[in-house]
């Protein structure tokens, strides 16, 4: 099954994703997160990536496909897998449909969050990350606080806010949303595998919400 989390930043894909996959038991793979390893790792790939990052625009399309690419190709990924933060524009998607394709695989569903832009801004900068690669559960510290401050419930290691998720970053990141990437909105609309739902506090309907109704959905699929 192949799953895409489509959205905003800070609408809660990382949060629906990392549950799906402990629930559906398939690989959640973050382009966000392989980019951050790298830039903790010091690599060319990183370097590269942090450029682009540091000012809240993408990563350019052809070395974040080939990345992808890549990791498509790898066995524990054959059975499933969840696609968080990719694709991000037309062409990416364009792609990803080549790469299924000659696999005899396709997008089954995109799961598109919505949330208002004023609840986006003020999620991203109280979004808190356990710092435990393995773990990488994330928490907000007024809507979902962890136990102990700065502590992963989960697994004990440190909280870390990402480098990116700060007020002067974040409408340019917002900007490239609306700009590049909600076109794929309509693109996976008109192939019939779009699944959208709003996470707000407004209507008290959070990550985890959305987690719980879409392995419901998944399971019956
Ligand atoms: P995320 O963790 O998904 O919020 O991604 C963090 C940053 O990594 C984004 O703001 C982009 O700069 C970059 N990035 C992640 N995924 C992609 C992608 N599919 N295409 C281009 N840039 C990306």
């Amino acid at each position: 099954m192949v799953i895409i989390m489509l959205g905003a930043p800070g609408t809660g894909k990382g949060t629906v994703a990392g549950i799906l996959k402990e629930k559906l038991n398939i690989p959640q793979v973050s382009t966000g997160d392989i980019f951050r390893k790298n830039m903790k790792e010091g690599t060319k790939l990183g370097k590269l990536a942090e450029s682009y990052i540091s000012k809240g625009k993408l990563v350019p399309d052809d070395v974040t496909i080939d990345i992808v690419k890549n990791r498509l190709d790898e066995k524990d990924v054959e059975n499933g897998i969840i696609l968080d933060g990719f694709p991000r524009t037309v062409k990416q998607a364009e792609e990803l449909d080549k790469i299924l394709e000659s696999k005899g695989k396709k997008v089954d569903i995109v799961v598109n969050l919505t949330t208002p832009k004023e609840e986006i801004i003020e999620r991203i900068v109280n979004r808190r990350v356990c710092s435990n690669q393995d773990c990488k559960t994330i928490y907000n510290i007024v809507l979902n606080p962890p136990k102990k401050e700065g502590i992963c419930d989960k697994c004990g290691s440190e909280l870390i806010k990402r480098k990116d998720d700060n007020v002067e970053t974040v409408e340019a990141r917002l900007e490239n949303y609306f700009e590049v990437t909600s076109p794929l909105v309509e693109y996976y609309e008109k192939k019939g595998n779009l699944y959208s739902t709003m996470v707000s506090k407004t209507i008290n309907k959070l990550g985890q919400d959305v987690a719980k109704e879409l392995v419901e959905k998944l399971k019956n699929k």
